[in-house]
């Protein structure tokens, strides 16, 4: 099976000119959701995970299922405002403006070795900010892993020039 054929690509959504790469058709596919998991996990072959860390909303999905498998805990790396508890907070800059994203300040442990998880990097904003914020807490991001990348985008070139091993299944072009 091939997983880029699982994902579905609507033209100009949200707005013209993105071709936004749709997960749900990959998550509503058993063999499709199964496979991405176990891909996502392959490069890890044996290092030591304390935790994933997935950032909202469809790495939730994701990062959640691939906390189950490595038996490791959960973290949800929110949107501004999201979180019950006392917070640190991260912004990344947007096309118009600034947003935030944030954990709970005892979200992470000193030294804890992490697994990043997102859907899909584009220009890196949002995984660069969850990553700043990981590492201000302490953590080591072992691996930051995604199933798609938009190469043209340089998100991956980003992180990886911040020191991060970055992996994904599939990659595409354009925006
Ligand atoms: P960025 O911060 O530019 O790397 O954007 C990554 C975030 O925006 C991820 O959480 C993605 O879910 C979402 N995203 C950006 N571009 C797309 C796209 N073309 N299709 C689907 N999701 C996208």
């Amino acid at each position: 099976m091939n997983l880029a054929e699982v994902i579905r690509t609507i033209p100009d959504y949200p707005k013209p000119g993105i071709m936004f790469r749709d997960i749900t058709t990959l998550l509503a596919d058993a063999r499709g959701f199964r496979r991405a998991v176990d891909e996502l996990v392959q490069p890890l072959a044996g290092a030591k995970i304390d935790k994933v860390a997935g950032i909202e909303a469809r790495g939730f999905i994701l990062g959640g299922a691939i906390a189950h498998q490595l038996s490791v805990g959960f973290l949800p790396i929110r949107k501004k405002g999201k979180l019950p508890y006392e917070t640190i907070a991260e912004s990344y800059e947007l096309e118009y403006g600034v947003d935030e994203v944030e954990i709970h300040v005892d979200a992470v442990r000193d030294g804890e070795r992490i697994l990043l998880v997102d859907d899909l990097i584009a220009t890196g904003g949002t995984a660069g900010a969850a990553i700043r914020l990981l590492e201000r807490a302490g953590a080591t991001i072992v691996l930051c892993a995604f199933v798609v990348d938009l190469p043209d985008l340089g998100g991956a070139e980003k992180l990886r020039a911040m020191g991060k091993t970055v992996t994904s299944l599939i990659a595409f072009d354009g925006e």
